[in-house]
């Protein structure tokens, strides 16, 4: 492998040190509470990896589930008593949301000062404006690694694959927020015609698009700096039998030869994105006073 590997555990790390020593600060624990209406493992799982995560910084989390039927209502119903608790600093909808409800909707019922996804559009429009301090967390994680990687971004080219409003596009703004030092950036999405000649150009490629093997290791440009976002579950033979492996977009073995640094899957965005969930619940308690 010719590439340098971007590691997310010492970036996710330092975050973590500065959270810990934040809420020290503060002077109190945050509180996070996860709202989950859904009887999906997945997301059950998801839910005791975001308690242990905040334990380990001295959050407070709580769960909350709803029936697995919730509708849309009572989900904002649900959401408005958060909202007027004050010993709840943040709230996070955890996925999937049940049939027939608009998830968004819900995400947006919370009040922006408690929205730790920084997803609310008031926290999505100071991002516009170059304030970072409750932004998305994994574009906000590839911006950190981009950046604790030591890479000079002003003028280069950079390709965003993926243009979705919790990933993609933030990354754009975020990665257009020095009106000097800015990438030249490019977003490619499923309509774009020829995702090789773009990839081929991007000195940085950063790819979110949810599909394995998306990126060839032959269409990533000599030098590039690779972050790939992609989280995927696939089935691979190991020793003659089926096991379930998470992979990027992008083929790491091929792309890492051409590459100059590469982020893996696991251990990359996905750490760091954590650690900003983090961040951001001390951040939201920090502006309920
Ligand atoms: P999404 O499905 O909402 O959006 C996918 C985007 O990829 C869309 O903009 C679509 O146009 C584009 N796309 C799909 N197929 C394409 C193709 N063939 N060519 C070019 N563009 C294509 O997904 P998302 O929520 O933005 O997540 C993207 C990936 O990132 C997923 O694998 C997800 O699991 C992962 N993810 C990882 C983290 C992390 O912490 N590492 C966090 C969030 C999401």
């Amino acid at each position: 492998m010719a590439a340098k590997l971007i590691e997310g555990e010492p970036v996710a790390e330092a975050i973590k040190k500065q959270v810990t020593a934040d809420i020290q600060a503060l002077g109190r624990a945050p509180k996070l509470v996860g709202v989950l209406a859904s009887d999906n493992p997945g997301a059950k799982y998801y839910a005791g990896s975001q308690e242990k995560a905040c334990a380990e910084v001295g959050i407070e989390y709580e769960l909350h589930e709803l029936p697995a039927d919730s509708s849309q209502a009572d989900l904002e119903a649900h959401v408005a008593e958060i909202n007027a608790d004050a010993s709840i600093t943040g709230a996070i909808l955890l996925m999937p949301v049940p049939e027939g409800v608009d998830a968004r909707r819900v995400q947006q019922a919370i009040h922006p000062d408690k929205d730790v996804e920084g997803v609310h559009p008031a926290n999505i429009g100071r991002l516009f404006y170059g304030d970072f301090s409750l932004a998305p967390c994994t574009p906000h994680a590839v911006i950190a690694l981009l950046q604790d990687a030591g890479v000079d971004l002003k003028g280069k080219e950079t390709v965003v694959i993926g243009h979705s409003e919790i990933v993609g596009k933030p990354t754009l703004v975020m990665l257009l927020q020095s009106i000097m030092e800015s990438p030249t950036v490019t977003c490619c999405h499923i309509a774009t015609r020829d995702l090789a000649a773009h990839v081929a150009r991007a000195e940085v490629l950063i790819v979110a698009a949810g599909k394995a093997g998306l990126v060839k290791g032959e269409m990533v440009r000599e030098g590039a700096v690779v972050i790939d976002v992609g989280i995927n579950r696939v089935r691979v033979e190991v020793d003659g039998k089926k096991k379930t492996k998470i992979v990027g977009d992008v083929e790491f073995d091929a792309a890492a030869q051409r590459a100059a640094m590469i982020t893996p899957v696991p251990g990359g965005v996905g750490l760091v994105t954590t650690a900003m969930l983090l961040k951001n619940t001390v951040e939201s308690a920090r502006r309920q006073g």
